[in-house]
């Protein structure tokens, strides 16, 4: 890959900037947001092009219906939250489930973190207000603090850089953990360690991986020991939503000489920035990433048509994502008419569904929460209006941690709303667990299974 190293900076005039960007933090000191763009701007990319590309091809092939995305990760990274534990256990986790997902299915699992660069939020309202106090409302740690004080909650551009350094750090690990032997098939045990064991799903765990243990040594006995068991490919992926950032990080690629976001492999444009006309769907448009779109309830298909007119006009393979968010008890109703226009359009874009984020309430106690059985029946629903409409489920996208936290409702552990309490850590939206995640991926590897 060592001709994409030489990215440049020459993007100048490549954005529009008089359009509107919907979402963006109020910086209260213009000298300061200009210090630290230009500190980005002069910083190494932090994904090559090249890699970029290659997730492209992927994702293209799971549009075919020959591969399956897994994108997984925190609502919010925090900066506090980057340790080397809590990277490993959500890395983990992901390769746990990645490995259920293709054990399960004998399909190739793209295993994409919500991770390195998913620092900033949209928020509903621009203040919070607890009793007679109204302060900005948090909008992830690129932009202020969730402690609820003035100084906290003020924009300070300076958090930019430190998304930048903590993403690079993140991605450090990640490449360390998954290129360097732990994510070796064989260490498919490995990932179980120093998770809850006696529940019911971690011994399933250990018997599908006793299996695979099994299928491995049958096959180094035959003289078949593939390179391909001992590395896997796990890609880096963020909601694209502070534009000085990730316009920041677009550089040309010296092979090809198109702009690339290098903040991550594929950024994706949320519910609430994907305007049409919007500075968003500008940025999206015009840098080459492999790029998602999420899409609601309240999507026509005359919506997803402009925006595939937008995005990928030209229908290049793996290049748009769409990523809806339904929810349970309207997905069946609302996504079957956006997929037959799509299909018949001649369109190939890819199917992801994330069945968190139309499945948000608030639970008696006041905390943020969603149903385990919401989530999953989300899931059954996408898989059942493709199922109908001969097109292909193509992942999942999940908000987890890889920590034993309390944070959404039921699963195997029955966690209930007064449990909620007892550790409820994510900095925005609520998270499945470690255990609730593998659950859920035994689940989606029957549904993948089960498939015609
Ligand atoms: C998110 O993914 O955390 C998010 C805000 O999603 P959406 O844009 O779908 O609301
Ligand atoms: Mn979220």
């Amino acid at each position: 890959m060592a001709g994409d190293m030489n990215t440049q900076n020459s993007i100048d005039g490549l954005f529009d900037d008089s359009l509107k960007a919907a979402q963006q933090p109020a910086w209260p000191d213009k000298a300061a947001l200009d210090k630290a763009v230009s500190e980005l701007k002069s910083l190494p990319p932090l994904v090559f092009a090249g890699e970029c590309d290659n997730l492209k091809a992927r994702i293209a092939e799971a549009a075919d219906g020959k591969a399956f995305w897994l994108q997984g990760g925190d609502c919010a990274e925090t900066f506090a939250a980057a340790t080397a534990d809590s990277i490993r256990n959500r890395i983990k986790t992901i390769l746990q489930m990645a490995a259920v997902l293709q054990y399960g299915a004998s399909l190739p699992v793209i295993k994409v973190g919500r991770m390195a660069g998913q620092f900033a939020k949209p928020r509903s309202n621009d203040f919070e207000k607890r009793g007679d106090v109204s302060l900005p409302a948090y909008r992830g740690d690129a932009v202020n603090d969730l402690e609820f004080t003035e100084s906290a909650r003020t924009p300070d551009p300076a958090r930019l850089v430190r998304v930048y350094n903590t993403s690079s750090a993140t991605l450090n690990l990640v490449r360390a953990f998954t290129q360097g032997g732990f994510a070796d098939l064989r260490l498919v045990h490995e990932w179980n360690k120093g998770f809850v064991k006696d529940s019911k799903i971690g011994t399933r765990y250990e018997a599908m991986a006793n299996e695979i243990g099994r299928a491995l040594d049958f096959m180094r006995s035959a003289g078949i020991n593939p390179e391909e068991f001992k590395t896997v490919d796990f890609y880096s992926s963020h909601e694209a939503l502070i534009l000085e950032y990730e316009k920041a990080l677009t550089r040309i690629d010296s092979r090809t000489g198109l702009p690339y976001d290098v903040s991550a492999h594929f950024v994706w444009i949320g519910e609430r920035t994907r305007q049409i006309d919007g500075a968003h769907m500008d940025f999206a448009k015009k840098i080459k990433n492999p790029i998602g779109v999420k899409i609601g309830p309240k999507t026509t298909p005359e919506d997803a048509l402009s925006l595939i007119k937008e995005l990928n006009p030209e229908n290049e393979p793996g290049r748009l994502t769409f990523i809806t968010r339904m929810g349970a008890g309207n997905i069946r109703n609302i996504l079957p008419a956006i997929v037959e226009a799509v299909t018949k359009s001649g369109s190939k874009v890819l199917w992801v569904c994330d069945p968190m984020h139309g499945n948000t309430y608030e639970a008696p106690s006041g905390y943020k929460t969603r149903k385990f059985d919401d989530v999953l029946e989300e899931v059954k629903g996408f898989f059942e209006v493709h199922q109908k409409l001969g097109t292909h489920p193509g992942g999942i996208h999940i908000e987890l941690t890889g920590d034993d936290v309390t944070e959404c409702v039921g699963g195997g552990e029955e966690i209930s709303h007064d449990d909620l309490a007892t550790r409820y850590e994510t900095a925005c939206d609520p998270r499945l667990n470690h255990t609730q995640s593998l659950e859920l991926a035994f689940l989606v590897a029957e549904m993948l299974r089960d498939r015609k």
